[in-house]
């Protein structure tokens, strides 16, 4: 379960891990070795200032070719591998079944033991899975169908992942979600949601690609009703069902550039009015099933899906629903099934939309299904292991350093009225940041996790959180809670707690790296906190203020010349992406909140190194032992720290539904804005990463 508005670094979570199931049970334990920056991993016969990724990465990608088990390959990943190892050692430890366990480790052990016994999942998954398929089978009535929807709300992840392009889950989205109106309180939000494949524009577009990949679906769908048990023939003219009843529900979903303005999302309603949209669906009863407290006001994020649900209960006949139902039941509890339903999920979303040619093996996904079902109880034990305190102090005095830079560079902004920069430093000094882990771990004693079903122990971990999340709506916002593990490499803003996050997973080499100088750590790490940081200025954040509340505290000049420079960059990130294949092209409007968030960030990260320097006397341009200066050590970091590469499916699907552009850009594109960069490598006006149009905000 995802909070909303969580702006992160990555987000490009590598959908091969999450899926299918593996068939080698003799697997290797690697050991790996964490990626250090190094001077020797730039390229000499590169260009600089020809192509900077191709100059600081591609000596290291050229040496370090994607395993057959991953979409996407790179430090990041390294990284995260290593962080799984961690994990594994701990779970491997406490799933044998010892009465000596504490609560939380029999929880994350048995879960990890179910997961990992793929003998008894191959052999007992079919019976895990009867009272599923008759539960639907008996359904007669349109009440039938609301009830078997709230099911899989509280048995299938993802009912409410707004932060997506669109929610996954059966039919529609709910959960509780701060006010946009008032963020000190948990308010309840339906949201649109319903479909299979990434985005609405996988069902609408009508290029050669999006056609084979909806050929594609379709056989999907139907191999997986017929693992489900019907027949091939039934199952062709079901799937057919599918696809036409997600169309629909494609058709009338909101687009993501449209979903990223939060004020086409803020639609109030009571009760009453939710009802008016579609009186068809029973309301009450799916408020009950879910135990959703009474409340006053509700938040329908798009109208217009709710009005087509309407049309589409009426006329499409229960069957179809049935059809619909079973196929959400099926995909959504895919990896928990015997290996030839996980094989199959893995053939289309890992090998047709992502270009994983095998699956990961079984440990590691199972570590992923701990972390992602029992997070805080795993997370603990990570942090123990593999975060310092030092590590936290000295990552803390970076995020201190780092404001203080954009307290300084919304001083020097010209564009800015002395009224409106009153408001944003009033916002900057209100920042909470939270370092590694939470102060206060999880209560994990409700969820009941046992040694033989993995199907039922994954079903029990989605209602623990379903519910949790459902039971805040009227309740106050606890900012400290966050909404990453801490093994995660990864890191957010939440501009709804005006917080930001570095979860301890991040804050290893070559990220943070205690082995290294500052001009290396504030090109790694230091850019990632400075993108956490502008991600409460971007074109999303700055429409939050610093309660987390939506309000407009710009005036309106000022408005105007932040939506100018705003455009600058979304023209400039809206260009073809040659990796993803023929004809594919990014929307900067899209990626418009993330492109800011990497160029402010790293110039902050330059402005915070520069007076880090200072205090210490320091010459940012003084060539050191390794014959570069720290200007030139500081950007080589940058471009490390992306250093990778991913599978052309992959990049194809990222590019059409991630707001993030890909790690090309996201050092090319930077750099090139940055008059700071070209005097680094005294770069040439004419060439390519001297930009003649160079856009800055922050
Ligand atoms: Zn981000």
């Amino acid at each position: 379960m995802r909070a909303y508005w969580l702006a992160c670094l990555i987000f490009a979570a590598s959908l091969s891990a999450a899926q299918g199931a593996s068939q080698d049970s003799s697997e290797a334990k690697p050991s790996p070795q964490l990626e250090h920056f190094s001077v020797a991993n730039a390229d000499a016969s590169a260009n600089a200032c020809q192509d900077f990724f191709k100059y600081a990465d591609g000596k290291w990608v050229a040496a370090h070719p994607i395993p057959d088990d991953m979409n996407t390959w790179g430090v990041a990943r390294i990284l995260q591998l290593w962080n799984e190892t961690q994990l594994r050692d701990t779970l491997e430890k406490v799933s044998s079944n010892d009465s000596a366990r504490t609560p939380d480790e029999q929880k994350a052990g048995d879960f990890y033991y179910s997961c990992s016994d793929e003998k008894t999942l191959n052999a007992n998954a079919a019976a895990w899975l009867k009272p599923e398929l008759s539960r639907i089978a008996s359904i007669k009535t349109k009440s039938g169908i609301v009830s078997e929807v709230a099911h899989l709300h509280q048995t299938v992840d993802g009912a409410y992942a707004p932060a997506d392009n669109q929610t996954t889950a059966a039919v529609l989205g709910f959960s509780g979600q701060p006010g946009y109106d008032d963020a000190s309180h948990y308010v309840a939000v339906f949201d649109q949601g319903g479909m299979g494949l990434p985005a609405r524009s996988f069902y609408l577009d009508q290029d050669d690609k999006s056609k084979e990949i909806r050929a594609k679906y379709l056989q999907h769908v139907q191999k997986m009703l017929v693992l489900g048990g019907e027949k091939t023939e039934a199952a062709k003219t079901d799937a057919a069902v599918v696809l036409e009843m997600e169309t629909e529900m494609a058709r009338a979903a909101m687009d993501p550039i449209a979903r990223r303005d939060p004020k086409n999302l803020n639609n109030k309603m009571t009760l009453e009015q939710v009802k008016a949209l579609a009186p068809s669906f029973d309301w009450d009863l799916y408020l009950k099933l879910v135990q959703a407290p009474a409340t006053q006001q509700y938040i329908v994020t798009t109208p217009a899906f709710f009005k087509n649900l309407e049309v589409m209960l009426r006329e499409h006949p229960v069957e179809h629903w049935k059809t619909y139902l079973r196929w959400q039941m099926l995909h959504g509890n895919a990896n928990a099934l015997s290996d030839a339903f996980s094989e199959e999920n893995f053939d289309f979303f890992g090998r047709t939309l992502q270009g994983t040619p095998n699956q990961l093996p079984r440990w590691r996904r199972c570590v992923q299904s701990v972390d992602g079902s029992l997070g805080e109880a795993l997370g603990k034990v990570y942090v123990a292991r593999a975060f310092s305190p030092e590590s936290k102090q000295r990552v803390l005095q970076m995020v201190n350093d780092i404001e203080a830079a954009l307290g300084r560079d919304i001083d020097a902004q010209d564009w800015m009225s002395p009224e409106t920069k009153a408001q944003a430093k009033q916002k900057l000094a209100a920042v909470m940041n939270k370092i590694g882990y939470p102060d206060h771990w999880r209560d994990y004693s409700s969820v009941k996790i046992g040694r033989t079903s993995y199907l039922e122990n994954q079903q029990n971990a989605v209602h623990f959180e379903f519910e949790r999340w459902v039971a805040k709506i009227g309740n106050p916002v606890d900012r400290s809670e966050w909404g990453m593990t801490p093994p995660t490499v990864d890191a957010y803003e939440n501009p709804q707690d005006n917080t930001i996050n570095f979860p301890a997973g991040i804050l290893h080499a070559p990220y943070f790296d205690p082995s290294q100088d500052d001009a290396v750590n504030y090109g790694a790490i230091g850019a990632v906190i400075g993108h956490e940081t502008i991600h409460g200025f971007d074109d999303q954040g700055r429409k939050f203020d610093l309660h987390g509340n939506l309000r407009d505290w710009w005036t309106a000049n000022d408005g105007k010349e932040y939506e100018a420079r705003g455009k600058c960059i979304s023209d400039e990130y809206t260009q073809e992406v040659p990796e993803a294949g023929p004809g594919v092209k990014q929307d900067g409007r899209m990626t418009q909140g993330e492109d800011t968030a990497d160029n402010g960030g790293l110039h902050l990260a330059f402005m915070a190194l520069q007076a880090d320097l200072a205090r210490q006397g320091k010459d940012m341009d003084a060539k050191e032992a390794d014959g570069l200066t720290p200007r030139q050590r500081f950007f080589l970091a940058y471009g490390f720290a992306w250093a990778g590469l991913a599978r052309q499916e992959s990049i194809r699907t990222q590019v059409l539904t991630n707001p993030h552009s890909y790690r090309r850009y996201r050092v090319n594109n930077v750099v090139s804005n940055m008059p700071e960069f070209w005097a680094a490598f005294s770069c040439k006006k004419g060439s390519p990463m001297v930009r003649q149009n160079a856009c800055r905000i922050w």
